[in-house]
């Protein structure tokens, strides 16, 4: 189930899109990131520029 998550900022999540609220987190105001994971880990809302390794 998609939901929306605080990447590089505080971690929050939530499952609706909205903005980061928490104060003092970096990304505050900016949308939160759309997901699909099921594991938790949230891998496919990372934005690009890791470079993945196996
Ligand atoms: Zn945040
Ligand atoms: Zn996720």
């Amino acid at each position: 189930m998609q939901h929306f998550v605080c990447i590089d900022g505080c971690g929050g999540e939530s499952s609706n899109p909205k903005v980061c609220e928490t104060e003092g987190c970096k990304r505050e105001g900016e949308p939160l990131i759309p997901c699909t994971c099921e594991s938790g880990l949230h891998e496919g809302a990372k934005e690009k520029g890791d470079t993945e390794q196996e």
